[in-house]
């Protein structure tokens, strides 16, 4: 490996290009895909508002998030970081401060405010980071017979009656603890 491929600033505005994450459903996997797909065309015709913001996660793009972090802020030794196929990065700078400080320019970058998940279900496709809002009453009647009608508040994501509907009715489930987050689990 040469100096080009030393992990900081350059590496990441050379190459992080490479590992993009999608906000596009026709991203995630088939099974989860399917559901998320009867579950917002049943909220846009009940006139919800919905902003995606993510849905596939790069497996490659989560492992240099993970292992910048773990390098910048965990002592994680620069020469054990596990090899990707395809990927060049070298973490080791021949200088423990110098290869701290490379990781900590790259989580700066990503703009990272916490570890990113090696095993996050985004990775997998099955996971829809999104906001939701609606007016007044939402009443959803797609698929048919369906009729259900949430006067609860909030009229938001945190809505605990939409996340029944989507959970039983749809197959989506929402993590409570994570504002914009559903998958196919609830994990
Ligand atoms: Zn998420």
């Amino acid at each position: 490996m040469s100096d080009a491929n030393l992990s900081g600033k350059d590496w990441w505005r050379a190459n992080q290009g490479k590992y993009p994450n999608s906000r596009s459903v026709d991203d995630l996997d088939p099974a989860f895909r399917d559901r998320v797909e009867r579950f917002l065309a049943s909220l846009r015709d009940a006139g919800a508002s919905i902003t995606i913001a993510s849905t596939r996660r790069n497996a490659t793009r989560a492992h240099l998030m993970h292992y910048a972090w773990r390098v910048a802020y965990d002592r994680f030794n620069p020469a054990d970081v596990p090899p990707v196929a395809g990927l060049n990065i070298q973490w080791d700078h021949g200088d423990a401060e110098a290869s701290r400080r490379g990781a900590l320019d790259m989580v700066n970058l990503f703009g990272m405010k916490h570890i990113a998940s090696l095993t996050s279900r985004h990775i997998q496709g099955k996971a829809i980071d999104m906001t939701l809002s609606w007016k007044s009453v939402l009443e959803v009647t797609r698929p048919a017979p369906l009729n259900a009608r949430i006067e609860s508040l909030p009229r938001s994501g945190q809505n605990r009656e939409l996340h029944e509907l989507g959970a039983t009715v749809f197959g989506v489930h929402k993590l409570r603890s994570d504002p914009p987050h559903w998958s196919i689990d609830g994990k």
